[in-house]
Order: C-alpha cells, then structure tokens, then sequence
C-alpha cells in the first residue's frame, strides 16, 4: 500500500508531531489559559438573574395569588387557586400539568370573634383575639372565667387545682435572644399547638395563647392546633401581643378580673382538594426528578402572601425562566403546589404516596415556605457528600446575594419524599421581619418586595437546572 506522505515518512516522528500538535490544541482550549472562558452554567446563571430581574414575574403571579384571598385549605378560596394556578402552568406551557387528588380537613372561621377584660377595678378592656385552626367553637353566649397566666406546661402542671375552671392564660414570649426566628418559633410554638390539651387536662376552660411573634402589636396570629385524643375539647385562642401584654399587666392589678372570650368555628365534613403539578421533561433521563415545591394553602386571615404564596410564585417563575431561555435539562424538572401544609400536610404525603410516582425518582426536592424576603442561603440535607456536591456550585449563586450554603433540611411538604431518599432543600430567606407577618392579617402582598421575591425565583431555577443538569 502506497504511503500517501511520501518516502521520508518516519511512524515514530509522525507520532510526536501529532501529539505536540494536540497539546498545542488542548492549551488552547484550556479555562487555564482561556481568558474569556467562563465557569461552568455562568453563562445560564447571568442571562437567567438578568431575564428575572428584568422581568420581575414571580410578583405577578402573587398577585394573581393574593388577590383571591385567604387560602384555608378546603376553601372556596382554595379551590380557585387549584384552577388559577393550574391554568398559569398551562399558559406558561408547562408538560404534564395536572391535578393529583388530597383529601383535606376543613375548619372555618365564624365571625364575630371578641374578646375582653371585664374587671370592676379596671373597667372592660377589649384585646385582640382568634380562634386557633382546629379548635372547637365558644358558645354563643362565650366563655368566661377567671384568668390564670403560665409561661410553660411544667408551671401550669405544679399549680395543680389552681387551674380548675380557669382560662388558661400561655404567655411565653418568643425568645428575642435568637437571630435564627424559626429556632425562637420552634420553642414557642407548643403553646400554640398543645396548649388547650394542657389546659384541659388541668381542668381549664380554654386556652388563650400568645401570639407568636417578636412585636408588639394588635394582630393575633393563628395557626394549627391540635386537640389529645382522650382530653376534652376546650376552645384554643390566640391574643394579640399587645393584648397578652395588657392583660398580665391587668392580672397583676386585679388577679380577680374576668376575661370573656367569644369564637364561632366548626369543623365541616373533608373534602377532596388537589396539589398542581407542572414540569419540563428532561431530555435524557425524564424518570429522575428535581422537585421545586411550595403550598398553596394559606391561613384564612390574610393573604397568604409570604406564607406560601411567595414559594409559588418562585416555583413557577423558576421554571417559566428556564423553558424561556429554551434549556431543556437532563433530568426532569418539576414543580408541586401542595395542598394542605397548614393544616397538616395531607398534600405532602398524598404526593409522596401516589401510585403516580412509581417508577419515578426523586433526587431532591427544594423547598419555599419561609417567606418571599431576600435570599439567603441554600439548606441542604442528605449529609456531607450532598452538601459538597451543592457547594461546588456556590459561586454562581454569590453574585445573587447568597451568602452560603449550609447542612439543614427542606420544608413540611416535601418531607415525606425522605424515605425513599430523596435530598431534602430549602431556600433560607432572611427571617428577621417574618414572624411579623406569618399567620396573621399582615401577611398580605403589599408586604412582599417584587425584587427580593425574584432573586429567590432566580436562586429555585439555577439550582433547580444545575441539579437537573448535572445530578447529585
Ligand atoms: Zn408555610
């Protein structure tokens, strides 16, 4: 066979003039050398903050939110969030967008509620208050008792007989000490919850509760209680902090003074309600899944703006960026409105069980409950290795604001998805002026800023597609 480089034509030197040639080449192409190479989804990361915050989209879709109103699970209310929701999905041309089915409890408020000090020393002096989610209903005519005031179960438990008859009074501050909030909320929060059992077991007649926040002011805030099988059901009341502070002010003047406290809830027959659900397919590997998630429930006082109307809003902007900038990832990336956190989170687990999700794989799932505030940082679950993995992507998140990426876990709703080991995350929003807002009548839109909300948009996608992208 003829050489077709002629008679000088030496293999061995061939062979180091080729490679010298591919060094040559690779040098070239190096991000050691190449001065305007950028690092890995750089490129995807500026042209996605810059779409965002140009845009501001996720504020648009709070709007549409916030507009319907308080979103208590089983609610009219709640119902057309499923629709509206499912719709913006569909207009944003979201795949597979579809409804899966939650059967969710169903309270609601009555109106008037009232309540008030009724002392001969000091005259009647209205306070600020609500019925807690769950609780049963005063009688029509309301209850009224004499007060006693504790700040743990332990003091209530010693003062024995004392409890007797009584209104039972939990004024355990929040501990302002904390910089972490959800730490001061955390130990605050089994007044809340636990409250009227205590109470009942020592043979109280309700349970009124401080509202749990740092503040003070004239807002009471609810939340979810929940009653001890076995324990009789008294009404669980929540007084503003201002309120709380006036009448241990009042106690102390006249330790005889009566508080009547008027509520009208019921607890209606469940029904069934829905988790919205949305996605981009991934390209190769469609069966494992990314899960961006937030709740679409909301308590009935506000509009559930921070708490969670912000995490959808930055669910389904984050996904609407990236099927705008036309990137279709690896993986598929997947958005789930749940339903149902507040009140128990039957959305959560009911997605998590679905026959739906067989042959599915979720590799992590990234949570938005903690309010639209100015992003912080990334929680991580799943141990050291995820948490490395995650890390070697912070510095596209660091021009963003974001100033770390820490061990911690996901949220309510996407915690059912751990026992099949799926690595739980969460976006870490400052949490400083939350609590202010959290569960109460202030949490309405005009308390979320549309630049802070975008960022966290931003900060859902580019974590959301890197996963998808590059797996972990
Ligand atoms: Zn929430």
């Amino acid at each position: 066979m003829m050489s077709i480089l002629g008679n000088g034509f030496k293999p061995k030197s061939f062979f180091i003039l080729a490679s010298f040639l591919s060094f040559l080449l690779l040098l070239a192409s190096s991000p050691a050398t190449g001065q305007t190479e950028k690092p890995r989804y750089q490129d995807l990361a500026d042209k996605i903050a810059q779409k965002g915050m140009n845009e501001g989209y996720a504020y648009s879709v709070l709007q549409k939110l916030t507009r319907i109103g308080g979103r208590l699970a089983g609610s009219a209310q709640a119902a057309a969030a499923v629709e509206i929701m499912r719709q913006e999905m569909e207009d944003l041309g979201f795949e597979n967008v579809h409804l899966e089915p939650t059967i969710v409890g169903r309270w609601v408020r009555g109106e008037p509620e009232e309540g008030r000090i009724v002392s001969a020393k000091l005259g009647t002096i209205p306070i600020s208050i609500c019925a807690l989610g769950g609780s049963i209903s005063t009688s029509a005519d309301g209850v009224s008792a004499q007060v006693l005031e504790v700040k743990s179960f332990e003091e209530l438990q010693k003062l024995g007989q004392k409890a007797r008859g009584r209104i039972i009074f939990f004024n355990r501050p929040m501990n302002p000490t904390y910089v972490d909030t959800f730490r001061a909320y955390g130990e605050a929060a089994d007044q809340r919850v636990s409250g009227a059992a205590a109470a009942a077991k020592a043979e109280g007649v309700a349970a009124l509760v401080r509202s749990l926040t740092f503040g003070e002011n004239e807002f009471p805030h609810t939340g979810m209680m929940r009653y001890e099988p076995g324990v009789p059901k008294i009404p669980a009341i929540c007084v503003s902090t201002k309120g709380a502070n006036i009448l241990s002010q009042a106690l102390r003047d006249d330790p005889d003074l009566v508080v009547l406290l008027k509520t009208s809830c019921a607890t209606l027959s469940p029904l069934t309600s829905y988790n919205v659900i949305g996605e981009i397919r991934g390209s190769e590997k469609p069966d494992e899944i990314i899960l961006l998630g937030a709740h679409l429930d909301s308590w009935d006082l506000g509009e559930g703006a921070h708490d969670d109307g912000a995490g959808c809003a930055q669910v389904i902007d984050a996904l609407r960026l990236l099927k705008q900038v036309e990137l279709r990832p690896k993986r598929t990336l997947r958005g789930v409105l749940f339903m149902d956190e507040e009140f128990g989170g039957t959305g959560g687990r009911d997605y998590a069980n679905s026959e739906q999700r067989k042959g599915e794989i979720h590799l992590a799932a990234i949570e938005s409950d903690r309010g639209g505030f100015l992003p912080l940082g990334f929680n991580v679950g799943g141990g050291e290795a995820a948490l490395a993995k995650v890390k070697q992507w912070e510095y596209l998140f660091k021009p963003l604001g974001l100033c770390w990426i820490k061990p911690g876990g996901g949220g309510v709703d996407i915690s059912p998805l751990a026992a099949s080991g799926t690595i739980m995350m969460g976006l870490v929003p400052d949490s400083q002026r939350y609590f202010d807002y959290h569960h109460c009548s202030q949490d309405v839109l005009q308390a979320v800023h549309p630049r802070e909300l975008e960022l966290g948009a931003i900060d859902m996608a580019l974590l959301g597609y890197v996963l998808a992208d590059a797996g972990i």
